[in-house]
């Protein structure tokens, strides 16, 4: 069973969301991984295994993580092998350029179809897992003057079948984070 964990706030993001994967440790995963938005865009590091490998990625890389809005994620795989590229968060880019970053836990029964409505639509899919569909879709929606990141999940959400818990960020909005839970523990 996944863990998720989400910041934002005065303090620094990182070590936060670190320290809340590290206590969900007890659920069980198989790899682990985190977004955070900064000034300059967002900023995802992903590994297979220990949170601490993941730990270890987010210190060696120095200031680059120096945020105030994350979100966290340690997978147990349900759609696609315990992989780098399946680990979570999954991104998706708006037509704005817009990129947003999506952690998931349980399962998008639908994923099939909307993933083919989507890659008719352009979008290209770097995982096997149905949670980079959600991303993707949530960027198809962004529409940054039209209620922006809070509607284009309410409008996601709209087309999903199945549990979840998710939490989301985008960089257009760099005080702004999204949690939508419905089936899910
Ligand atoms: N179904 C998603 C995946 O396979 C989420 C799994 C989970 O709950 O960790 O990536």
């Amino acid at each position: 069973m996944c863990g998720i964990v989400a910041y934002v706030g005065n303090k620094r993001v990182a070590p936060l969301l670190v320290e809340g994967l590290k206590r969900l440790e007890y659920r069980g995963y198989d790899s682990a991984g985190l977004a955070v938005v900064r000034p300059d865009g967002l900023k995802v590091s992903r590994s297979v295994g220990r949170v601490s490998v993941l730990d270890a990625a987010v210190k060696e890389a120095g200031d680059a993580f120096d945020a105030h809005l994350g979100i966290a994620h340690t997978r147990w795989a349900t759609h696609g092998a315990a992989t780098e590229s399946n680990a979570h968060p999954h991104t998706g880019v708006a037509r704005s350029g817009a990129r947003i970053a999506v952690v998931h836990n349980g399962i998008i029964e639908n994923y099939a179809t909307l993933k083919k409505y989507l890659q008719d639509k352009g979008h290209q899919f770097t995982s096997e897992t149905d949670t980079e569909v959600l991303a993707k879709l949530i960027a198809q929606l962004y529409e940054a003057d039209d209620g922006g990141l809070e509607c284009a999940v309410q409008a996601a959400l709209r087309e999903v079948n199945g549990a979840y818990a998710i939490a989301v960020v985008c960089d257009a909005e760099p005080h702004t984070l999204i949690c939508a839970r419905k089936g899910s523990p």
